[in-house]
């Protein structure tokens, strides 16, 4: 399998345009959560590795923010292109490090592929203004310069698209990067560095180190050179960055944790809620943070949901994301499954009836079963943490201002979803939700054209749409004076 998408695979830190290893030449293993078998070693680097990363970067931007738009905007195109030439292949080792089904992986990288066109576009509509001025002799204009410097923290459930909503944005706005992949999913980050080079992308404007989260880390945050973070990942570790950053002021977005409640009231349409639960819970095996961690379900037609979900849940075929069919792949460790059947204990003792799965699947290593759990209640951990995997928890309600309050019991506020009939009751509840994205009547919301991010403590700044590029520029206003 390996041979095809070696291609792509490096095991070497992008550097100033040089692959290189760490200083001390140690590597960290990275393995396929599927066989449990090593795939290779990446560089495991740390603080001074990442100042040399950046300060590539740095020197690539003095040259790489005086290109026109025009130039970025056709670089951008041609990788692109060439991402979706090489469709089958990236996707390939997506599957080999993640998990994730081959049909799911070639989504991602088309998605990428996508976010990279649309950044493209956006990048020539970032428009200043001329504002009327108060002075006779004077004249007001306001322009967008690139920030600088962009640092970029990912995450190993999309490790290629979660890059790709940070590095279209920077590439266009005439940023230069510096990215730090998640350990467990290096390969699919490093191969934006091979596409970049490939097309004729100059020399630092991306570097990539992989190593030690902490020390990588540390100087991200602390070096001035760095100008903004992005970051994709757990809450927990997003505070602790945003803390870190402020020694230097720097700007930051934070795609964090999500408790996506799923409502669907006594008129909606079963059938539909359903099919949107299936995606909405299971897509990359419930290991996203817009997946649903909550169904809150109206009395009127619980049991029936509860019947239809185990029953969909139950026909989900599971196996290696490379075999024909596969609907679910494993969790990406043991310490996933760890936490999810930790979930279900904690449901079970709790009085929970398990309706569909529960438990760790016959595959062994780190397969989980697709599993619904009924008469779930607010006592239980799902109610208040991410379980990111593949348990769907179904709790029961009886009025709409009960679902409600519900669905907003939580500190954080990235998506949500609706199933209803009624359009009165859409507008209420769409108003009521205290969340960022929200899906009414579908399960599947994220697409590069509308902004995705949330509130509360589910993050600062939106990625995608054309809000997704305001945060790798800066307004400068400039005021002539003297006419
Ligand atoms: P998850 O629980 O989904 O693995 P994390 O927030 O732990 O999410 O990881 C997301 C990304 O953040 C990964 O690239 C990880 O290596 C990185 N990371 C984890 N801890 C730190 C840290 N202390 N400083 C910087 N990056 C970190």
């Amino acid at each position: 399998m390996l041979q095809k998408t070696s291609h792509f695979m490096r095991q070497a830190n992008l550097v100033g345009g040089e692959w290189v290893q760490a200083d001390s030449g140690a590597t960290l293993d990275v393995t396929n959560p599927a066989t449990g078998l090593k795939i290779g070693t990446v560089p495991k680097s740390g603080k001074a590795e990442t100042r040399r990363a950046i300060e590539a970067a740095e020197e690539a931007f003095n040259s790489w923010r005086k290109t026109s738009v025009l130039e970025r905007h056709k670089l951008l195109r041609k990788l692109h292109d060439a991402i979706m030439d090489n469709q089958q292949p990236l996707a390939e080792l997506l599957t080999t490090e993640q998990g994730k089904s081959l049909a799911e992986a070639r989504g991602e990288i088309a998605i990428s592929a996508a976010y990279i066109l649309w950044f493209a576009e956006e990048g020539r509509r970032t428009y200043g203004d001329v504002v009327p001025s108060p002075w006779a002799d004077r004249r007001i204009i306001t322009t967008k310069q690139p920030v600088g410097v962009i640092a970029a923290i990912t995450p190993w459930n999309f490790p290629s698209s979660m890059l790709a909503r940070k590095l279209g944005p920077a590439f266009a706005a005439g940023c230069t990067t510096v990215v730090k992949p998640a350990s467990q999913t290096p390969y699919s980050a490093l191969a934006w560095g091979v596409l970049a080079e490939e097309v004729g992308f100059p020399k630092g404007v991306i570097n990539i180190v992989t190593g030690s989260a902490s020390e990588i880390g540390d100087e991200i945050c602390t070096n001035p050179l760095v100008k903004k973070l992005t970051f994709t990942g757990s809450t927990d570790v997003g505070k602790l960055l945003i803390q870190k950053c402020a020694s230097t002021v720097k700007k930051v977005s934070m795609e964090l944790g999500g408790n996506a409640p799923f409502l669907v009231f006594d008129d909606a349409d079963i059938d539909r809620a359903v099919e949107g639960a299936i995606v909405a819970k299971y897509r990359n095996s419930g290991q996203t943070c817009v997946c649903t961690n909550r169904f809150l379900v109206q009395a009127g037609v619980y049991d029936a949901f509860v019947e239809k979900l185990a029953a969909a849940t139950a026909g989900l075929k599971v196996g290696s994301g490379f075999e024909e069919g596969t609907q679910q792949g494993p969790l990406i460790d043991e310490k996933a499954v760890e936490k999810v059947e930790e979930f279900v204990d904690d449901a079970k003792a709790k009085g929970a009836r398990v309706v569909a799965g529960g438990k760790r699947h016959a595959l062994g290593g780190s397969f989980f079963e697709p599993t619904v759990i009924a008469d779930a209640t607010p006592s239980m951990k799902f109610m208040k943490e991410e379980i990111f995997g593949p348990v769907a928890p179904v709790f029961k309600f009886e009025t709409e201002e009960e679902a409600v309050r519900l669905a907003n019991d939580t500190e954080f506020g990235l998506a949500a979803y609706f199933y209803t009939g009624d359009l009165g009751r859409a507008f209420r509840v769409m108003e009521g939700l205290k969340y960022g994205m929200v899906g009414v009547n579908e399960g599947l919301i994220t697409t590069v054209e509308a902004p995705f991010g949330g509130v509360k403590e589910s993050g600062l700044g939106r990625e995608g749409g054309h809000q997704g590029i305001e945060d790798y520029l800066d307004t400068k206003y400039v005021c002539l004076g003297g006419l």
